[in-house]
């Protein structure tokens, strides 16, 4: 058996090599590559990733799983872990025909350059018979896939292994009978939080440097990660030891860089902390989707976004922008930042209201899929939607069903882990005050390393051992994912700040 492994070991560390170059490529081209590299850029990306599958879906990797399966490791073990993660990896890989494979390839980078030219031209007609194969390629996926519920669920296991459409249901159930109304109470005092003294000329060097603080201060080791700035933030690591993070700065409004900086910084301190053990492993990384953006929502919001984090850095933020915060209180930049207000686009929606962005999208993709709905109906269904959640129309498909990347890309499934990370963020960190009482204390004298050594323990060192809900139920005690700890926090929060 020893035997066994130590072959499966060398030759998922082939895989995993060759996906890390791949992600050395990636980042490249998202951060310095000039314009003019794409076409090579993808072709090469493409071999390697070509390679990769080969030698991941070859008969003697299953055939070491299979002969592995009964060696009797005990299932919190590494050994056990592997083989049980591998083996999941290894039968979606297989169970995709390698025509539909080619054909998801060909249909989705289609599908973006569509999406481009049609969100410019705020024209969904442009983008509907293209998305349309889309879905119709997604309900093939799920049934190679397989399901016994619903086949949301198929789907959804992609970025959320284990997890059940029914469950995810239950949980926004909960959150939308609460926020919907909130939401509606927080417009008619939209006035007590006012942020334009964000929206002024704020020095890109500056914020840069200021961000680089709190990014230092909660953990992340510069010795085994960098940041660099791009068009679109993201996280992307190439070991253990390189963890890469990339911010935007605008000149025109101060905190979207910093909040930025503090989110990939959350997922790149969950990619650093795993054990040492698990380098260059199938067991190194985030578990999930969720699990990870509850890491970097933590960061950003729970903490960024809190009084106690600004009672340290406010002070601070005074020195580095002087004329443009001199006339502004702690307490008037605390309500900025946390201005709450019903809006078209998802990736600029705040804490509360962001979640409602989730689940129109979340009904949307399962009617589509249960074939409920036309492709042709999507915009007037979107619009009801956001009308009857946020009370706003869109003006136009840019502004509305055709603003983000995810369906153009093929990915179906993939909004609801957004939600979930709030919803996890909560009820993991209810857990951290129950051992760390003075956590906001600790905040506001400067202190951030409690959160990291605490989650570095309880979530960051397993990697991909165990699932969302196996995490839950070992670091809560808890026998499921729960939505009170985040309403509870929410309701708190924006209580206090509107005077509801
Ligand atoms: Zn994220």
């Amino acid at each position: 058996m020893e035997e066994k492994l130590a072959i499966l070991n060398a030759k998922l560390k082939e895989i995993k090599n060759l996906q890390a170059a791949e992600s050395v490529l990636g980042w490249d081209q998202q951060v310095f590559m000039p314009p003019g590299g794409a076409v090579a850029r993808a072709e090469q990306l493409s071999t390697l990733s070509k390679v990769a599958h080969e030698l991941f879906i070859a008969d003697e990797i299953g055939v070491l799983l299979s002969d592995l399966a009964g060696a009797g490791f005990p299932y919190d073990s590494d050994e056990a872990s592997l083989i049980r993660v591998v083996r999941r990896d290894y039968d979606k890989a297989r169970k995709l025909p390698t025509a539909l494979v080619a054909e998801l390839s060909r249909t989705f980078s289609l599908g973006q350059q569509i999406w481009t030219q049609a969100r410019a031209n705020k024209d969904f007609a442009h983008f509907q018979d293209i998305l349309a194969k889309i879905v119709d390629l997604n309900i093939q996926v799920a049934e190679a896939y397989g399901y016994e519920d619903c086949l949301y669920d198929a789907l959804l296991d992609q970025f959320e292994p284990g997890m059940k459409t029914a469950e995810v249901n239950r949980v926004f159930g909960e959150l939308k009978v609460e926020l919907v109304p909130l939401v509606q109470a927080i417009v008619e005092r939209v006035g007590r939080a006012d942020d334009s003294v964000l929206k002024q000329d704020f020095d890109e060097t500056a914020q840069w440097d200021f961000g680089m603080m709190p990014l230092k201060a909660i953990g992340f080791d510069l010795e085994r990660g960098r940041q660099d700035k791009s068009v679109h933030p993201f996280t992307i690591n190439f070991s253990i030891n390189d963890v890469r993070i990339t911010t935007r700065v605008s000149r025109d409004t101060f905190p979207s860089a910093l909040f930025s900086t503090l989110h990939e910084g959350g997922h790149a301190l969950y990619e650093q902390n795993g054990d040492p053990s698990l380098e260059g492993s199938f067991l190194a990384g985030g578990t999930s989707l969720g699990v990870h953006e509850s890491q970097s929502r933590l960061w950003e919001n729970v903490v960024g976004r809190s009084r106690e984090f600004w009672q340290f850095y406010y002070p601070q933020l005074q020195e580095f922008f002087p004329t443009q915060l001199q006339d502004t209180s702690l307490n008037q930049f605390y309500r900025a930042i946390n201005r709450v207000e019903p809006s078209f686009i998802r990736v600029e929606a705040d804490e509360v209201t962001y979640n409602l962005h989730i689940f129109l999208r979340f009904e949307l993709e399962q009617d589509l899929l249960e074939q409920r709905l036309k492709v042709a109906d999507l915009p007037e269904a979107w619009n009801a939607k956001m009308q009857a959640s946020l009370g706003l129309t869109p003006p136009d498909d840019a502004l509305g069903v055709l603003q983000d990347i995810h369906w153009s890309g093929g990915m179906m499934g993939y909004f609801p882990t957004y939600t979930l990370g709030n919803v996890l963020s909560l009820q993991f960190y209810q857990q951290t005050l129950q051992d760390v009482p003075d956590l906001p204390e600790q905040f506001s004298r400067g202190e951030f390393g409690a959160p990291l050594a605490w989650f570095k323990d309880k979530i960051h060192r397993h990697g991909r051992k165990f699932t969302a809900n196996e995490l839950v139920r070992r670091v809560t005690g808890a026998a499921r994912i729960e939505a009170q700890p985040y309403l509870a926090y929410i309701k708190r929060k924006y209580t206090e700040i509107y005077g509801l």
